[in-house]
């Protein structure tokens, strides 16, 4: 037979944490608390498969369930002392729906089930106290037609404060036994008769909007949202009554086992005195700290006020914690100066909180350091690593976009590279506004503080730009429309100028109007503590894609094991090497590409030098030139014009020959190892550069550079031999001018379908492989991550996508490819190293799927190394619990 009800009271209780799922989490704490024999005030949780039967049976209680019901209300009134309907000593109750997680929308808490207009008069006798009773009764009336009758609370509250006002009370007083008197005739006026006398009508109306409130529409799309089973139901709790709202030394207050902002090991809370719970939400009165502020006078704090009741609470959710192994957030109740403990669950928390709960339990010995490490979100480190907007201040939000790189810049609007560069020079803030970013506008986004883009996605060039530089960026802003030509772009009906100041948070995808206040957290001693931690625990190895000297000590500061990927064409945009990459492409014949080339080995050879000098070691994983070629092309007449300047050629068929190298599909056209293939000279320039670069670097640091060649785009091995080939025909050329041979590995990307189909094949010439999931979620699902914004979102809100597949891995399509393409390779050359370079190295979901498959290492930007190496140990450990209830 099914177990409908379980009674708990202080000392004993049917069920406990391990029934979760049947008595919700309200239901499972209360029995735990009272097993512990913590003071609970006694009552039963009704089976969430009652309110599951409820539903699948068009709105009928289970048989058996009335029974059940009747027999806990004895075993309570046992427990109580005085029974339900008595209309002597009548016992009230609190109905509470209990689900497994946390759901807005479910009914809220009734309380003082069991009043009518003869058990009111027996309260306030058996109490002496009036006042009391018909505040009680009134609140029952209120709360009843708002959860049962659908009343909404305003129907209620401005009529009493109609009523304070005509008699000229304050907004707070206490009113009189004869003003609720007053009141309550016209709350049932209000109510229109629905307001059932008969207290087990009450308690039946109760339950059934508790059952009834799993199906409101704030539920649903909740449990939508955070992907909660529709069907798992709530439990109902039914509960004696405790009375915070008796006189003085009574109350109703939340308290917290540690801080929740700072994680500091001391209780911490609110209590509002003669008070019930929905006083404490209702923000008409002020409550008042739990403890006292050490060094403050103090605000009449709960533990000056009723020290013992205190001195209890402290204990009690010390007691809770230790048994949970978690910091707790708990309800309370004082009733004549007795405690009474109503709900606990896990606490929220700020990251710096749960990284001080968590270091701090381990050390105590509460919980283990694999706990420790399971009970941070990693990508809630973001909020450590990058400034945020101060939450107490209120800025208007203009528009809403993708949070493409965490953090928060302001400064003054720009529209080119040239004003962010200026602005910047003048030593102010800028933020770059562009309608799309493409690499030309790399020099601007370095030398602004904040990226914004009317269009793109999550793995758009302004994303991975930014991203990678740590730049605070938002793309896809709705409604933003960029006029280049006036300098000026509109939004929500508004106007803004160049030089005029907005506010970006790339966290949260906002954009807002003015300079909004900034929060910078400090990396604490707690920080560098937990991240040995997980480098302990971890296998993934993780690495950095990092191109400039300053993101390469950035990797580094965060933790980066060596760089996974350099993009080497961010280093061919700056200055007056961009013109020479123009010449190297418009150049007629290879004489004339190896001139221009000539001219950017230097440049190169630098570059990677200084890389390698900060890297010293480490693994540096150079990326061939991939990018189109399209994306080098002069697209104005002046740009066209230096570059002819430069190579002394005829603007007019320089042109020509622009417009013959023009591509519609340019990330389907002539880029990555094809441009390698039909122009070597690139091949040879770089090789040397590398080459070079790496023996001065070795000779300085003392340590042999650890470096890899990767070609990017393959699809064939034919193409990786051909460049193969002629590394090693460089390699041996500079041996033979220098005297020392380099040491370095050749490898491929594998960013096509049919790459990573033959990867087995491509193994065999390559010894290592980098999986670049950008390209590959582009080219396996053909969708343009450059343009997928417009329907992307569609396809997720319908359901035909669990989440953006640029940002976690859609480990069903890609992520298979992904496991095809390691066990090919594997089996073709067992000692193969295997890494993932694309955005989703450093996404904690995808970073699961890449350790279940053995990939050795994940490469992702600079600023989200730490999140990347905290993932890993969780996946190694195979447990992350910080998503935990919040019942
Ligand atoms: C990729 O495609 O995943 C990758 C890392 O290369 P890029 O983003 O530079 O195309
Ligand atoms: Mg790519």
């Amino acid at each position: 037979m099914t177990k409908w009800c379980y009674s708990f009271r202080q000392g004993e209780a049917e069920g406990g944490a391990a029934l979760g799922d049947i008595l919700g989490s309200k239901g499972a704490g209360l029995a735990e608390m009272a097993r512990l024999g913590l003071p609970v005030p006694p009552g039963f949780t009704i089976s969430s498969d009652a309110c599951r039967h409820y539903h699948t049976y068009s709105r009928q209680a289970p048989p058996g369930l009335t029974e059940a019901v009747d027999a806990a209300l004895k075993k309570l009134a046992a427990d109580a002392g005085h029974a339900f309907g008595d209309p002597k000593w009548p016992l009230l109750v609190a109905v509470r729906p209990s689900g497994r997680v946390s759901t807005p929308g479910l009914m809220g808490t009734a309380l003082n089930i069991g009043l009518n207009d003869q058990t009111v008069a027996a309260l306030a006798e058996a109490c002496g106290d009036e006042r009391f009773a018909y505040d009680c009764y009134r609140r029952l009336v209120e709360i009843f037609c708002c959860v049962a009758l659908d009343h909404e609370h305003h129907e209620f509250e401005e009529p009493l404060e109609e009523f304070k006002e005509a008699k000229g009370y304050a907004r707070d007083s206490n009113l009189s036994a004869s003003d609720w008197r007053e009141i309550l005739g016209r709350y049932f006026e209000i109510a229109k008769g629905g307001f059932p006398q008969d207290p087990r009508e009450q308690l039946w109306s109760a339950i059934r909007s508790a059952f009834v409130s799993w199906h409101s529409p704030r539920a649903q799309s909740y449990r939508a949202l955070h992907e909660i089973p529709e069907d798992i139901g709530a439990a109902v709790v039914v509960q004696a009554m405790v009375f915070g709202n008796i006189g003085g030394d009574s109350g109703a207050g939340v308290a917290f086992s540690r801080n929740p902002s700072t994680g500091a090991r001391e209780i911490f809370g609110e209590f509002l005195a003669n008070a019930q719970g929905e006083d404490l939400t209702s923000g008409l009165r002020t409550p008042v700290p739990i403890r006292k502020d050490a060094g403050k006078p103090d605000a009449g704090s709960l533990e000056a006020s009723l020290p013992e009741a205190f001195v209890e609470l402290e204990q009690c959710a010390a007691r809770v914690e230790r048994h949970y192994h978690d910091m707790q957030n708990m309800e309370f109740t004082i009733e004549g100066g007795r405690l009474w403990l109503l709900q606990t669950k896990p606490g929220r928390r700020t990251t710096s909180a749960a990284l001080k709960i968590a270091i701090d339990m381990a050390n105590e010995g509460l919980i283990d350091r694999e706990t420790a490490l399971s009970r941070i979100e990693p990508a809630s480190l973001d909020q450590l690593l990058h400034p945020t907007i101060d939450p107490s201040d209120r800025p208007l939000v203009l528009a809403s976009g993708l949070p493409a790189s965490p953090g928060a810049a302001c400064g003054e609007i720009v529209f080119s590279n040239r004003d962010a560069e200026e602005v910047a020079a003048l030593g102010r803030k800028a933020i770059l506004v562009r309608i799309e970013t493409s690499p030309d506008d790399i020099a601007g986004m370095h030398a602004a503080d904040g990226v914004l883009t009317a269009r793109g996605g999550m793995t758009s060039h302004a994303a991975v730009v930014a991203r990678g530089m740590g730049k605070p960026c938002v793309t896809a802003a709705t409604g933003l429309r960029i006029d280049y030509d006036l300098q000026s772009f509109t939004v929500g009906g508004r106007r803004f100028e160049k030089g005029d100041t907005i506010t970006v948070d790339g966290s949260s995808g906002k954009v807002m109007a003015g300079a909004v206040r900034m929060l910078r957290p400090a990396l604490t001693g707690e920080f560098a503590t937990l991240m040995g931690w997980a480098d302990k625990a971890r296998r993934l190895r993780v690495r950095a894609n990092a191109e400039t000297p300053s993101d390469a000590r950035a990797a580094l500061k965060f933790g980066a094991e060596g760089i996974g990927l350099a993009r080497t064409e961010h280093m061919f945009f700056e200055g007056e090497r961009i013109v020479a990459v123009r010449e190297m492409i418009l150049a007629d014949g290879a004489s004339g590409r190896r001139a221009a080339l000539a001219k950017l080995l230097p440049m190169q050879r630098e570059d990677f030098k200084e890389l390698f000098e900060i890297m010293a070691g480490l693994p540096v994983t150079i990326r061939l030139l991939d990018p189109p070629l399209h994306e080098f092309l002069p697209k104005t007449d002046t740009e066209l014009a230096n570059v002819a300047k430069a190579m002394g050629a005829d603007p007019a068929k320089l042109n020509k020959r622009a417009q013959e190298l023009s591509e519609s599909n340019p990330m389907l056209g002539f880029r990555g190892v094809r441009l390698a293939v039909a122009f070597p000279e690139i091949v040879d320039m770089q090789a040397r550069a590398i080459f070079e670069a790496a023996i001065e670097a070795a000779i300085e640091t003392g340590k042999p550079t650890h470096l890899e060649i990767m070609v990017p785009l393959v699809f064939a091995k034919a193409e990786l031999d051909l460049v193969k080939a002629r590394v090693e025909a460089t390699a041996k050329a500079v041996e033979i001018e220098t005297g020392i041979a380099s040491r370095y590995r050749i490898g491929a990307m594998i960013e096509l379908p049919r790459a990573a189909l033959l990867a087995g094949d491509i193994a065999r010439s390559a010894e290592f492989i980098s999986f670049g999931t950008n390209d590959l979620t582009q080219t396996t699902l053909g969708i343009s991550r450059d343009d997928a914004g417009a329907f992307l979102k569609s396809y997720v809100a319908k359901g035909v996508l669990p989440t953006d597949p640029f940002v976690t891995l859609d480990a069903a399509g890609v992520g298979e490819l992904i496991a095809l393409g390691c066990e090919r390779a594997r089996q073709a050359r067992p000692d193969i190293t295997l890494g993932v370079c694309g955005e989703h190295g450093g996404d904690p979901v995808s970073i699961e799927f890449f350790e279940r498959i053995g990939v050795d290492y994940v490469s992702c930007s600079p600023f989200r190394a730490p999140i990347a190496r905290l993932s890993a140990a969780q996946a190694a450990l195979g447990r992350s619990t910080y998503g935990g209830s919040d019942e």
